[in-house]
């Protein structure tokens, strides 16, 4: 399949795949690139250093073989509870049973161990604990200096090394751990264009986030994993501080219940439209289709019903890192994608009204104004010249249909623009807002079959690419 097909037959929401075992062998890397993947999430929960590196190296050689941007998203752990080693694996975990955190590595039966030392210290009597993907659910009974004593009040199957939810439990962990730090840094070196921080509470743990990687250099965006109650009651100032957000749903529906999820997607999403920063729906999108070649009705209905909640992006975890079909699952979504993309073109509400007072607003009336002369004008396609990528995002946030290019000097920018809907990045263009910029794009349109002699392109820029302010927008018409 060439670039060209692809940038045909590729949805506008974006896709953000995890990379493991299933999808590391290059030339399937390759296959789930070309069916659609624009960001390659490393989860820094699994995995070794060596083996992460291994990935960045296969991405960047992908990256070169298809000619086109991939971001990477380097997503660190947080201070995600583990349950230690059990006596019997797995353990069978029967309502009224009662099981006894310990400190310590050494359990008997009935006992249980953790990675965070402090657990004991800090549950109280009432606290809830759930395990197992919130599966299990037991209450705290009884707690002393040594142990604390719990009551299953749900039952199931308990595995080595699963995770551990407290919702309501005010932990003392700080959320960006010395292994976070570390890795944080790692993505620094190998020039992540996202780090993603899991189990953001407030505000200045993204802060923090953001200031270690300036310290160590990094342009990389800086995502807050919205999965704990507390995150929800900052959602704003959360969001403020940060260049794009995650749906965390897999620890989410765990911490919050379940029930009240699917509203806190939206009200996630929309606190990412008011505020102009991009937005990634994860978690258990297609998640049969680990091991089915299809996925199920709801899964099909759960990715389109994020697009309809005006996500920028939707990730695979399991389904493209140890699933059995990672290109299919890839291709599924992008289908899924296109075909609600279609739908929904000719009833599309632009988001208008509340606006972020942090985009310049010359640059977004312009911005604005150009979509609405290309969709008047019929143009066949909009071209935004932009440094940092924000007019681009502003442009993505429209929602409209026109096909946009957008053009940098910066790799690290156009890397970044693989997350921000229907935005396609075109490296190598001329970096000035003339003549050349407007004659390469005629070429590489007619070369890729996106325009023809005849065909109107509408584009923004400033008075050079390095302007911050675009207060240009130049219409031009291809001809033979
Ligand atoms: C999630 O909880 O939905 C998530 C994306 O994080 P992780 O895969 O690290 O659990």
């Amino acid at each position: 399949m060439t670039e060209s097909e692809v940038l045909g037959s590729r949805a506008r929401t974006k896709i953000v795949a995890t990379i493991g075992p299933a999808c590391q062998d290059r030339a399937i890397l390759e296959k789930i690139v070309l069916a659609g993947v624009d960001i390659c999430r490393l989860n820094m929960a699994h995995g070794s250093r060596s083996v992460h590196e291994q990935f960045v190296a296969t991405i960047r050689e992908v990256e070169q073989a298809v000619g086109r941007p991939l971001g990477i998203l380097v997503d660190l752990a947080g201070p995600k509870i583990r349950l230690g080693q059990l006596t019997e694996d797995p353990l069978p975990c029967e309502v009224d049973t009662e099981l006894t955190f310990v400190r310590g590595e050494q359990v008997e039966p009935g006992q249980l161990t953790c990675n965070y030392t402090r657990l004991i210290d800090e549950l109280k009597v009432d606290d809830r604990v759930l395990m197992a993907d919130g599966t299990i659910e037991m209450v705290v009974l009884e707690r002393s200096d040594e142990h604390a004593r719990c009551r299953v009040l749900q039952g199931g199957l308990l595995r080595s090394r699963q995770g551990i939810n407290l919702p309501g439990v005010e932990l003392s962990a700080p959320t960006l751990s010395d292994v976070d730090r570390d890795n944080a840094i790692w993505a620094a070196s190998v020039g992540a264009d996202f780090v993603s921080l899991s189990f953001v509470r407030k505000p200045d743990d993204m802060v923090e986030l953001r200031q270690l990687l300036d310290q160590y250099d990094s342009n990389a965006l800086t995502i807050a994993k919205i999965e704990k109650p507390k995150a929800l009651e900052n959602l704003t100032e959360i969001v403020k501080v940060s260049d794009g957000i995650m749906v965390a749903r897999g620890d989410l529906g765990v911490e919050i219940d379940v029930a009240t999820m699917p509203v806190a997607q939206k009200q996630i999403i929309d606190a990412c439209s008011i505020w102009s920063k991009p937005v990634i729906v994860a978690t258990q999108m297609l998640d049969s289709m680990q091991r089915s070649s299809r996925p199920t009705r709801a899964e099909a209905t759960d990715v389109a019903n994020a697009i309809l909640d005006g996500t920028d992006a939707c990730m695979l975890s399991g389904e493209t890192a140890i699933g059995d079909y990672p290109v299919e699952s890839v291709a599924m979504m992008n289908r899924i994608m296109k075909s609600t993309e279609q739908m929904c073109m000719s009833g599309r509400e632009q988001l208008q009204g509340n606006q972020d007072e942090q985009v310049n607003p010359v640059a977004s009336a312009v911005v604005r104004g150009a979509g609405r002369i290309a969709d008047e004008i019929h143009a066949r396609m909009v071209v935004v010249v932009t440094k940092s990528g924000a007019t681009a995002l502003t442009k993505a946030k429209q929602r409209d249909f026109i096909p946009t290019v957008a053009v940098s000097d910066c790799q690290r920018t156009l890397r970044q623009m693989c997350l921000y809907w229907g935005i396609h990045p075109l490296p190598g263009a001329p970096e000035d807002f003339d003549q050349q910029l407007v004659s390469f794009i005629s070429r590489w349109g007619q070369e890729q079959g996106q325009l023809q002699p005849g065909d109107r392109v509408v584009l923004v820029g400033g008075t050079g690419v390095k302007d911050e302010v675009h207060n240009l927008v130049l219409i031009h018409q291809v001809h033979e």
